[in-house]
């Protein structure tokens, strides 16, 4: 982690030194902002807090409750997830507080006896050699503290507007140009203004308010899908209980055919209990949220013969009724109120997607969501990118919305088929198995678009697929011989990472490399792009006089050099070998929400440049002057 860029500062190193609208932050809602986020929940917050990294774009985050979140919903960590938390600094702080998961045990009627359930097999979730990361449980609540947390630290020093209710919204015609198009009516929710409408400007709003989004409804879109809800039983509890397996994830199939999801929460007691209270019926009309919290308790001992729960103490419980739906659009170009051919209005997380509890995917894919938007709006706000960046990310995540409702679709009902009427007994472990890496959230893959390339160059680093997420790997810095993971050093600030393998030659002997970095000293702006470079030999074969200087980027306000981008490989892992990258070299581009964009030769620069000149106008200016 690096602070004191600018001279030493005392106190806490997480918080950055405010700058643009941090520094004078107005504590009360102003009239007119970039940004509007709607919806504290995980899209929401992932949003803003990419967001607050951007000093000059003016976001605000409001939502209806008056007060932080303090009990509910998610609480299933994927390691995708863990992923993207180091990118924000707390995935060490997540990994210590939450519960982790090796394996999950899957218990089924015993067919000796179908009154009883028996452990039919434990399988371990996926290892290290698909993240360095493992899968956590732990409450949504303390998720979005951290969220919190990093936004107030933030140059921005940003932190959420509670207690304002999103009532509805109008988007100026675009040929109207005005410089805040979208107007948005709001309610205040407690205090003494309670029930006070006003009316504040935004260029664009994030509509991260739920599934029962009212930012969608206001663009006139539906949640498309199936139109019966499944309903779960959820309580926290703790309770007394000779079930062998209460500490492990686990689903259980009773042999009414209803089942559990089991999950154990951080601090070693708490567990979480999703009871299937099955299909509900169309003219149900929520009457099933009126199911009682003894009949969930009596229906899980029932599923759990012989064993039992006895609950002591519920701290929170409710009943979750879902379905698998889609909304119709992820951006207001298709709405009939709008007009524009540029989106000014976002859905994001329950908003234009739910699913059933039992993936865990909810809370994972409504993060993802969001991150994809933050940097792209931060950079259109900041003058950086042209508008048309803001169209891939209704392209890209619609894509990956119906993907995992297909998914949820079969998980879900194979898990509600009684076990006599499945193929066989392991049908369910072995689908689970099947889409481990799927549900872990590794499949997603955007495909070629103004931000992917081609896989015309996948050949020369075939460990990092394009459009998928790039995996980290041991790698040793050159500048203090420390061991660290490559990937790590990617924080969430916003800018793309560039990665530089470099040719077998020896450090500064390279003229193909060499080549490369006179370019990148001129094209690369450091506030956008940061690049890396990874030798070939070990890491302590050589040090950072052999390393060119757009490897050691000037920063801060003494302009001192940053030494901490040079690395070279290690006695036992070869980052080469590990990923696929060929001995001649490869340049590979993660987009800042840790996805990879572009792989390129060393030698092709105006391909590139090319590449990052559609998102970055400093980068496509630069290269037209070098052309005329
Ligand atoms: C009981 C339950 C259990 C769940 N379990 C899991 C799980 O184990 N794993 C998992 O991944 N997912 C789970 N989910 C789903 C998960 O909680 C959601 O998918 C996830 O929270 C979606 O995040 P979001 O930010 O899109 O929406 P939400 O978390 O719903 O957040 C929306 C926010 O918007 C605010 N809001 C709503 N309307 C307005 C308005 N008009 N104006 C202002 N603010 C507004 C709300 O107060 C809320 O803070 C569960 C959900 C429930 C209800």
């Amino acid at each position: 982690m690096q602070f004191h860029i600018s001279g030493y500062s005392t106190g806490d190193p997480l918080e950055q030194p405010a700058a643009g609208y941090g520094v004078d932050r107005p504590e009360e809602l102003p009239d007119t902002m970039d940004v509007l986020v709607v919806g504290c929940g995980p899209a929401g917050s992932i949003a803003a807090a990419q967001l607050s990294q951007f000093p000059n774009v003016n976001t605000r985050l409001i939502d209806q409750r008056p007060h932080r979140l303090e009990l509910a919903n998610a609480d299933g960590v994927h390691s995708r997830t863990m992923e993207t938390f180091q990118a924000f600094g707390f995935a060490h702080e997540i990994f210590a507080e939450a519960h982790e998961i090796t394996d999950m045990a899957f218990w089924v009627p015993d067919p000796q006896n179908p009154e009883n359930i028996m452990r039919e097999v434990s399988t371990a979730e996926l290892g290290p050699e698909y993240s360095e990361w493992p899968m956590m449980l732990i409450t949504q609540v303390r998720i979005i503290d951290h969220f919190n947390r990093f936004m107030r630290n933030s140059p921005t020093r940003m932190k959420p507007d509670y207690g304002w209710e999103f009532v509805d919204l109008e988007v100026a015609p675009e040929s109207a140009k005005e410089e805040y198009p979208v107007t948005v009516t709001l309610r205040r929710n407690g205090g003494p203004e309670d029930g006070k409408e006003r009316q504040v400007k935004a260029k664009y709003v994030v509509g991260a308010d739920g599934a029962k989004s009212k930012v969608r409804k206001s663009l006139g879109y539906r949640l498309r899908g199936n139109q019966a809800n499944h309903a779960w039983g959820v309580m926290d509890v703790f309770a007394d209980t000779d079930f062998p397996d209460v500490r492990k994830k686990c689903t259980i199939k009773g042999h009414s055919g209803r089942s559990i999801l089991l999950i154990p929460r951080e601090g070693g007691f708490l567990v979480r209990y999703y009871v299937d209270l099955g299909e509900v019926a169309e003219d149900d009309n929520h009457a099933v949220r009126e199911t009682p919290l003894q009949t969930v308790i009596d229906t899980a001992n029932e599923i759990m013969h012989p064993y039992s729960i006895d609950v002591k103490n519920v701290v929170w419980n409710t009943i979750y009724e879902v379905g698998h739906r889609v909304s119709d659009h992820f951006d207001d170009r298709d709405s009939t109120y709008t007009d524009g051919d540029h989106p000014r209005v976002f859905i994001a997380g329950d908003a234009c997607h739910t699913h059933s509890a039992k993936a865990g995917q909810g809370m994972n894919v409504s993060m993802q969501d969001g991150f994809n938007l933050g940097w792209k709006l931060g950079h259109v706000v900041s003058g950086n990118s042209p508008d048309e960046l803001l169209r891939t990310y209704a392209e890209e995540r619609k894509d990956i919305a119906h993907r995992l409702i297909e998914f949820d679709k079969e998980w879900s009902t194979l898990m509600a088929t009684p076990a006599d009427q499945l193929p066989d007994p392991q049908t369910v472990r072995r689908f689970y198995n099947k889409t481990a890496e799927f549900n872990a959230g590794y499949l997603t893959e955007y495909e070629p678009s103004m931000l992917t390339t081609s896989d015309e160059h996948q050949g020369l680093a075939t460990g990092y697929p394009l459009g998928r997420r790039f995996r980290s790997e041991m790698c040793g810095r050159v500048c203090d011989l420390v061991h660290t993971h490559i990937g790590h050093e990617h924080t969430a600030d916003g800018r793309y990472r560039i990665y530089v393998f470099a040719d077998a030659e020896m450090p500064g002997e390279s003229e193909r490399l060499n080549a490369w970095a006179d370019w990148a000293h001129e094209h690369l702006d450091s506030s956008l792009f940061d690049v890396k470079v990874i030798f070939q030999q070990h890491y302590r074969a050589f040090d950072m006089r052999h390393v060119h200087p757009a490897f050691k980027p000037r920063v801060g306000d003494f302009q001192l050099l940053n030494m901490e981008n040079a690395w070279g490989t290690l006695e036992d892992v070869d980052i080469f070998e590990t990923r696929g990258i060929s001995r001649d070299g490869a340049v590979v581009v993660v987009r800042p929400d840790q996805y990879v964009a572009g792989i390129f030769p060393l030698d092709q620069t105006d391909e590139l440049a090319e590449f990052l000149g559609r998102t970055f106008n400093d980068v496509k200016a630069k290269a037209s002057a070098v052309k005329a």
